[in-house]
């Protein structure tokens, strides 16, 4: 039998449909496979026994012939997402061993169709960050090393782990979260496909908040095919989140394949960067070529509030969370510091529980929404943000049906090797993706080719609101055309 673990969602379904193997077996190589790779550091718990037992239980299901459409399969969670009865931090002291008594939406409606958990992933605390070295359960290690290099290098953040795992073959498929870029930057840096939907595609219900204006789950696989079956499972309406939109969930997987041809490009002028290296050019001008020859017509097009879209994110997105963090107050969740009264109660327990870059956003946050301060920053930002989403629709307006970019200004880099002295280095990775949170826009990651150093790239598609679909038929195309790519194991 060939390795169980490198075989895609789609032929893992297919093997479970004929019995070729159990969702046991399934689930019990990726356990090992987990086992022997925990120097990656990419699972922050493993849930052995609960992975087991789904899987009996998907077993059952498929032998009395009611599976559900990822009945067997064994998936990641991104510790943001609430696990009941199993802890669930988002990767910060603050949340000590918080175990919620409630599952999120998305999960439960994987676990309704059947699909497995094998564990909790690493990410950065509070989802804050670019390469996943904010966890305070430490850096996440890339399966991707430069040609001829020992270096570590990160999987990029803040689902570090989520893309660490899917590429390194301990799960099938993991659930990830982007507010500016989380899913697709670090499935760019990984060679993974990773959808941040439409915002109000997923329910938000049940995953810990960083920028609720701008957060939405989705999911990091290896294919195009399997995103869009874990997207199905993942979206839909619920009633407990009043941002998410009440339409139906289209079959995602029938995109797949679907002629191209005819179909309006955008290639936008802006995000042609000054020092931008010559190999992501290049890279974009082979994801151009590839959807040209698959039939679609390349325009040229202009997104002009592009630049300032970068320091926008970074008001409105630290508000948010400042406003969102206030929670943590060593009361009501995880970690109590000793002390005499309840200000200090609130000062230590919070000195002590977030990490520096937490620490950052949320005075950043509490400074731009300050009286004073309120309507040159966030007020300001927020006009900003009004701006840069008419950008998208004036060019949606003139027929573009999706938009192509470099997923990342460069390939994954070396642990500690950035933002030490300046964050802005740091937050500069997200140039690309923070413009479609913006928006709220869907965007998609497909791995499309490696640099110089051997290190894959990415190239993203942006798309008219709720028409994911749209992204998952050309994302396939630009896969096909770059074909797979695989890191050589080293763990
Ligand atoms: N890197 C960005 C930040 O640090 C985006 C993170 C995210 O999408 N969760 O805010």
């Amino acid at each position: 039998m060939t390795d169980l673990t490198s075989l895609t969602l789609a032929e893992a379904r297919k093997g479970l449909a004929d019995k070729t193997f159990t969702s046991l077996e399934l689930t019990d190589a990726h356990l090992t496979a987990i086992e022997a790779a925990r120097v990656l550091n990419a699972f922050v718990m493993e849930t052995p026994d609960q992975a087991r037992a789904m899987a009996r239980e998907a077993d059952s299901r498929i032998a009395k012939g009611d599976a559900g459409p990822l009945a067997g399969i064994p998936l990641g969670i991104k510790d943001l997402f609430a696990t009941r009865g199993v802890r669930t931090t988002a990767c910060s002291k603050i949340l000590g061993n918080f175990v919620p008594t409630y599952e999120s939406t998305v999960t439960s409606q994987l676990w309704r169709d059947g699909a497995v958990m094998l564990g909790k992933l690493n990410n950065d605390e509070f989802a804050m960050g670019s390469s996943n070295e904010t966890s305070c359960f430490g850096p996440v290690g890339n399966p991707w090393r430069r040609d001829g290099s020992n270096t570590t290098l990160v999987p990029g953040g803040s689902s570090g782990g989520s893309a660490s795992a899917v590429a390194a073959l301990l799960c099938m498929g993991a659930t990830a979260t982007d507010t500016g870029g989380s899913i697709r930057q670090p499935a760019a840096f990984t060679a993974t496909v990773g959808i941040k939907p439409t915002y109000g595609r997923c329910s938000r219900w049940g995953i810990v908040a960083f920028a609720s204006s701008l957060d939405q789950a989705g999911p990091i696989a290896r294919s195009v095919r399997d995103a869009a079956m874990l997207l199905r499972s993942m979206a839909g309406h619920d009633p407990k989140d009043t941002t998410s939109v009440d339409i139906p969930v289209p079959d995602y997987e029938a995109a797949i394949g679907k002629s191209v041809k005819g179909m309006k490009i955008g290639i936008p002028r802006e995000y042609r960067l000054d020092g931008m290296p010559a190999e992501i050019e290049k890279l974009w001008q082979a994801g151009a070529d590839w959807l040209k020859s698959a039939g679609a017509e390349l325009v040229e097009v202009s997104l002009p509030h592009t630049k300032y879209a970068l320091p926008a994110y970074y008001i409105v997105a630290p508000a948010e969370a400042s406003s969102n963090l206030a929670r943590y107050d060593g009361v009501r969740y995880g970690l109590r510091e000793p002390a005499k009264n309840i200000i200090e109660l609130y000062e230590n327990t919070r000195a002590e529980g977030f990490g520096a870059e937490v620490k950052r956003r949320v005075m950043i946050g509490t400074y731009v929404l300050s009286a004073g301060y309120y309507d040159a920053y966030y007020l300001r930002a927020q006009k900003v943000r009004t701006l840069i989403k008419k950008d998208f629709e004036d060019c949606f307006a003139k027929g573009v049906d999706a938009i192509l970019t470099p997923a990342t200004p460069s390939a994954a880099f070396g642990i500690g090797e950035k933002g030490g002295a300046d964050p802005v280095e740091m937050y500069l990775n997200d140039i690309f993706t923070v413009t479609v949170n913006m928006a709220g826009l869907p965007g998609i990651a497909v791995p499309a080719g490696k640099d110089a150093q051997g290190l894959p790239l990415g190239l993203q598609l942006i798309g008219r609101p709720f028409d994911e679909e749209t992204l998952f038929s050309l994302g396939e195309v630009i896969e096909q055309a770059a074909g797979r790519f695989t890191p050589a194991r080293w763990w």
